[in-house]
């Protein structure tokens, strides 16, 4: 069924071809012609290319059945009727089949659909123009002489038909092809001013020589009515100009010949005219509709987006405006996009005051310089209501000086309150933590001030004549003291650590004798445990390196005196050395071959207050601080700690610190030889000691006892400030801490009293039980020469004491 309804549809369209092709051949050799057969607009090609192009080539028949009845229907024999017919076919094949293999395309939207037309109707015409001269020639219809101009106007005559009919039947064939819609009134003119100018030019007797006139309604109806109406036009142009010259009127009709060459050459210039405009016009088109399509799909994207997509100008006239911006902008500003194409004012209005200004100057430089634009601001709507927005862009210099920015501005709003939240948190966590870091300092100093004087009174004590159960119950006491002293060093540092209070200072140390001045302090117990200490250091380490001494001192300490305390006997070895990688840096190892610590217990230990199981504390004492202390302080010095044991059989702690070698300091006397024996004749000194606390008084008296030195006491700064007026002293010991007038004021009036009265200034030691970060900075700053940490032995006294003797003496010699 379907079959058979195929087969008779296309019968129907062959019949439909043969017949065009009949009736329009007839119309053709109305037209001016050579003999019978040669005709100047040979319009069945256009119809037999555009049958070949749409249906397919199996359309051949008909073309040929057509072309056979135009050429009978004049009187051909059948033979030559025949042969002519044979080219009529082959001709619009050749076009259709260069047309079908290049990129050309029905709708007449690009330049080269033309290019292609023109060349594949030149070359597909080459061979029916051909083939019908030989046929004429070959039965004797035309004379040799005539063959070239016969062959030229058959060839144009068929190429002209095929470029007039062939677009224009393609579009009436392609059903989406507008036509003359709502431009009826603009057709009707185009339509009456053609046949005017026609009328004129071809038609009328007037000799109305300008020819070129037309071509502009070819142009204007190329323009507006697409494929179609300029097909149409051009077609009827050119048969109007074809008949009047036929007539014998108009430009191309000179001295009674038609001039034919001259009007093949003007309705040709008017079709391809009509041609290229028509593409031009859908190229256009085709662009316009693609940007068109692209906003759209823009803005289709920038609806999902949480934020604005705009484009901003900036005028060198100081003129801003919004050309674009997404839907977004309804929302986010709460103003319609369409009115900031022109003026962006009513959106800049919207920045609140305090941000206003901002925004303007980073705009102005970001125009400037062209660089990004990225602005955190406010925007204030006309109800009160305040959001934060947040602005990213990319500026681009145009032609007209003006400053194009493209980007998008996003709501912030609730990351700014989560921010705002935070430093909130931020500001009173550190309040809170400035509070526990005073609370522990005033803590540490009423503590260490009673400390000072249990510790500093056995001392005393253990020099008088003691039985040995009195001097075993004073050295537990001792001990006793010492080590709640280090408990309250070591939670004091771990609190400024948290507080990221504690500085970390770098001089010139000598790792080396820092040390062995370490492991001897710890020497002797471990001689007592009958434990073996020792150091070996690499030959090649450097002397002397930077760092902070005091902290050095502290992690070795932690770390050896840990060795000793968990080996019961056996040997303790502390390895100084350099890794040769780069940076380089110094390593130190303590091993032992103690208890060792169990696999699962490696990590926990360098937590707070933790040891390695419950045991431990019990057995060795011990708080569980050490070790996260030291870890904090190396990491806090660039370097880094670890541990390896086995357990049962020792423990190897590692730590590595950056290794910048330095030269060795400059020697300075108040901060002279320790290793100097303290009472090797000392200069006397007369020392006024201005200290608050009793307990504190009567122990440096006694400390001073058997000294060649000469004590004054008094309770506060105001006495101090004083007696210093009063009598002449050689160094004054002054606590911070006291009641009336503090030590640093104290000190203030004195240097001011001195500098007043041109006294050469007295030495003057700050005394304070506060080792908090900048202690001995504020001292410094009020005139104070040096400054000693409470509890003071009475060793470190006596030292210090004979350093400063030692620099009178040296001034005094001087
Ligand atoms: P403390 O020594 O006061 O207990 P530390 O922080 O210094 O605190 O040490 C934590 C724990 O690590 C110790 O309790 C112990 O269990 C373990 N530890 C530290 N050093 C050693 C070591 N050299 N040998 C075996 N165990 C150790």
């Amino acid at each position: 069924m379907a079959a058979r309804s195929l087969v008779s549809r296309w019968v129907a369209q062959g019949l439909l071809v043969a017949l065009a092709y009949y009736l329009a051949g007839l119309f053709g050799l109305a037209l001016p012609s050579i003999g019978r057969h040669i005709t100047l607009i040979w319009l069945p090609s256009g119809i037999a290319v555009a049958a070949l192009l749409r249906w397919g080539f199996r359309f051949w028949p008909a073309v040929f059945f057509g072309a056979l009845s135009v050429n009978l229907s004049i009187g051909s024999s059948l033979p030559l009727a025949c042969g002519i017919g044979v080219g009529n076919t082959l001709g619009p094949l050749l076009t259709a089949f260069i047309l079908r293999r290049s990129s050309f395309h029905w709708e007449f939207d690009d330049k080269l659909d033309v290019v292609w037309l023109v060349g594949a109707t030149l070359v597909g015409m080459v061979v029916s123009a051909s083939n019908g001269i030989f046929q004429l020639w070959s039965v004797g219809e035309l004379p040799g002489e005539r063959i070239g101009a016969a062959l030229v106007i058959w060839w144009m005559g068929d190429s002209i038909g095929v470029l007039l009919a062939t677009p224009l039947l393609i579009a009436l064939s392609r059903k989406t092809c507008r036509f003359l819609t709502g431009q009826g009134v603009e057709a009707l003119v185009v339509a009456l001013l053609l046949l005017a100018l026609n009328w004129f030019i071809f038609l009328s007797s007037h000799h109305f020589t300008l020819a070129y006139i037309p071509v502009l309604v070819v142009m204007w109806s190329a323009m507006r009515f697409g494929v179609i109406g300029a097909s149409i036009t051009v077609l009827a142009d050119a048969v109007l100009s074809a008949w009047g010259t036929a007539i014998g009127n108009g430009p191309f009709y000179l001295n009674g010949e038609h001039n034919l060459l001259i009007l093949w050459i003007y309705i040709a210039t008017h079709t391809v005219v009509s041609l290229v405009i028509t593409a031009l016009q859908a190229e256009r088109g085709r662009s316009e509709a693609q940007a068109h399509a692209a906003y759209h799909r823009l803005n289709k994207v920038a609806t999902r987006l949480p934020g604005v997509i705009y484009q901003f100008r900036y005028r060198a006239d100081g003129n801003a405006s919004i050309p674009y911006s997404s839907d977004a902008m309804r929302t986010i500003f709460r103003l319609e996009p369409a009115t900031l194409r022109e003026d962006a004012s009513p959106a800049l209005d919207l920045i609140h005051p305090e941000d206003h200004q901002n925004v303007m100057d980073s705009i102005r430089e970001s125009a400037r310089s062209l660089s990004p634009w990225q602005q955190e601001f406010r925007v204030r709507y006309p109800d009160g209501a305040e959001r934060w927005l947040f602005g990213d862009s990319v500026p681009e210099r145009e032609g007209d000086g003006s400053t194009l920015w493209h980007g998008f501005i996003t709501d912030i709003t609730a990351q700014k309150e989560v921010q705002a939240e935070m430093a909130r948190a931020k500001v009173q966590a550190e309040v809170a933590n400035q509070a526990k870091t005073h609370f522990l300092s005033a803590m540490s100093h009423e503590i260490r001030t009673p400390m000072n004087i249990i510790i500093g009174m056995s001392d005393v004590l253990s020099e008088t004549g003691l039985d040995d159960k009195q001097k075993y119950y004073l050295t537990m006491l001792k001990n006793a003291g010492t080590n709640l002293l280090q408990l309250i060093n070591d939670i004091l540092d771990l609190s400024k650590v948290e507080a990221n209070k504690l500085p970390i200072l770098a001089e010139p140390v000598c790792v080396r004798l820092e040390t062995r001045e370490v492991i001897d302090m710890i020497d002797i117990l471990a001689r007592k445990k009958g434990v073996s200490l020792e150091l070996r250091v690499d030959p090649d380490l450097p002397e002397w390196i930077l760092l902070d001494a005091l902290r050095f001192r502290q992690c070795l300490f932690n770390l050896i005196s840990n060795g000793v305390k968990f080996t019961e006997c056996g040997w303790v070895v502390v390895d100084l050395g350099q890794s040769d990688g780069q940076p380089p840096v110094l390593q130190c190892v303590v091993a032992d071959s103690g208890i060792g610590i169990q696999p699962e217990h490696l990590t926990r230990i360098f937590e707070n207050f933790t040891q390695s199981d419950a045991g431990i504390s019990r057995r060795y004492g011990g708080t569980g601080l050490g070790l996260s202390l030291t870890r904090r302080l190396v990491e806090m010095m660039g370097g880094g700690l670890w541990v390896e044991s086995v357990f049962g059989q020792g423990s190897r702690f590692c730590f590595t610190l950056p290794l910048q070698v330095t030269r060795p300091p400059v020697h300075n006397v108040a901060q002279g030889d320790d290793s100097r024996h303290p009472g090797s004749d000392p200069y006397p000194l007369r020392i006024l000691l201005v200290e608050d606390l009793e307990e504190n008084r009567a122990l440096i008296s006694v400390y001073l006892e058997d000294t060649p030195h000469r004590l004054t006491l008094v309770g506060n700064g105001a006495e101090g400030v004083r007696r210093v007026q009063e009598s002449p002293f050689d160094l004054v010991l002054m606590d911070i801490e006291m009641p009336v007038m503090n030590g640093l004021q104290a000190t203030t009036l004195i240097r001011a009293w001195e500098k007043e009265t041109q006294r050469a200034p007295l030495l003057i030691v700050a005394l304070s039980a506060h080792s908090m970060a900048g202690e001995a900075k504020r001292c410094q700053a009020v005139g104070c020469d040096d400054h000693l940490s409470k509890p003071i032995n009475k060793r470190t006294l006596l030292l210090a004491l004979g350093r400063y003797g030692e620099q009178l003496r040296a001034a005094g010699e001087g």
